[in-house]
């Protein structure tokens, strides 16, 4: 077993604090990392405080993490030690069933182990995430970081693995391309993502925001047009002609004025996940337009590192705000109120201080 040192929430109302424990030695298929920085996702918020119900404690949240690889077990094959490595929101799955078998871990049948609030499928311990010194994955689950991203990406890089999976995929099933009106809804960590994604695929993007102050800064992401979305004029100049929409906003909303800027059979898929579900949708403007409202979670193995190649080939990275561990908690409450550009990364330094 390896010491590693780590923040934790010990229950849904209490602050993170440090918190050491103990990670496994690597199983002959694990790669083992030390951690260099870790992303900081709403969903940790929401697990942290229990906001979606089931979190296991102490908590250690965690799952956008880049590192190197300090040791392998012997029959790993596409791992040696020194590499730069990430892990994403998954650790394991059954590996087995017909959804992983088409490489869509995410919704595996038996079940997908998450990075963290997880149970390991082999001792039934609880999974701890990267907010945290060391971490021991299954090398199915570990991902190559491109060759063309160097040392000083690597902060950048960490929140491709929630944040640019989880806004890659559903784009990519939806066949966003040239000559697509994608709309995002909410201008945060998985946001400015869906900008820069939809973006270099060749769309033609509008944000959506609630905050004025976003709109220069989502023009120099990638976005074609920004629209507050509490102006009904400016609502109304973009109704019926959307071909997809993003919906990343981590609370509960009136969804009726988004599918209102759908074209017929356009399609709202929903990535933000908040804690009360959002008032049941009006009916009649769905079916007379055929429009659909659709879910989408992370993204699989395969298409995780396709997303990171294709971002290496892009030059896409995060923009982000690097924090010590020790303001983890301050960090949380800026999240809230809509004040961050556009993701906080942990520098897992600071845990060793
Ligand atoms: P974030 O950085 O906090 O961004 C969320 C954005 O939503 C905010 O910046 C804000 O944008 C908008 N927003 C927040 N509260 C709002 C409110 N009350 N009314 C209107 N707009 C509001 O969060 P994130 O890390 O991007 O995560 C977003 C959501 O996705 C979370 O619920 C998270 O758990 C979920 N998530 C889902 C998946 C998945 O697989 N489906 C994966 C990761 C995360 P504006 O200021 O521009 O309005
Ligand atoms: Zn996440």
């Amino acid at each position: 077993m390896s010491k590693v040192q780590g923040y934790a929430a010990q229950k849904a109302e209490a602050p993170l604090t440090p918190f050491n424990f103990e990670r496994r030695d690597p199983r002959p298929c694990d790669v083992q990392l030390d951690i260099l920085y870790c992303g900081v996702c709403h969903s940790d918020l929401h697990t942290a405080r229990n906001e979606w119900k089931g979190t296991s404690y102490p908590c250690v949240p965690g799952h956008e993490i880049v590192g190197k690889v300090s040791a392998v077990g012997k029959d790993v094959k596409g791992f040696k030690k020194g590499d730069v490595v990430a892990v994403g929101c998954m650790v394991d799955s059954c590996q087995s069933c017909p959804t992983c078998k088409e490489d869509l871990e995410q919704y595996c049948e038996k079940g997908t182990v998450f990075t963290y609030n997880g149970r390991d499928k082999h001792d039934g311990s609880l999974t701890y995430g990267g907010y945290s010194t060391q971490v021991t994955v299954d090398e199915k689950f570990v991902l190559h970081v491109p060759k063309e991203f160097t040392e000083k990406d690597y902060p950048g890089v960490a929140p491709l693995l929630c944040a640019g999976i989880t806004t890659y995929s559903p784009l990519r099933h939806w066949k966003v391309g040239r000559g697509s009106k994608v709309g995002v809804v909410g201008l945060g960590g998985l946001g400015h993502m869906a900008i820069k994604l939809a973006h270099a695929m060749g769309a033609h993007v509008v944000l959506f925001t609630t905050s004025p102050g976003k709109a220069d800064d989502a023009k120099k992401l990638g976005a074609d047009e920004v629209v507050i979305s509490k102006n009904s004029d400016e609502m109304k100049a973009h109704k019926n002609s959307l071909d997809f929409i993003i919906n990343t906003v981590a609370a509960s909303h009136n969804l009726d004025p988004f599918i209102a800027l759908l074209r017929r059979d356009g399609t709202m898929c929903l990535i933000g996940a908040p804690e009360h579900p959002h008032p049941s949708p009006a009916v009649h403007p769905m079916i007379s337009k055929r429009r659909a409202i659709a879910g989408s979670l992370i993204g699989g193995i395969k298409e995780t590192q396709e997303m990171l190649d294709f971002c290496g080939k892009h030059h896409i990275t995060s923009d982000i705000e690097m924090i010590p561990i020790q303001k983890i908690n301050e960090s949380y409450e800026r999240m809230l109120k809509g004040d961050v550009k556009y993701r906080f990364v942990i520098d897992i330094a600071s845990l060793k201080n």
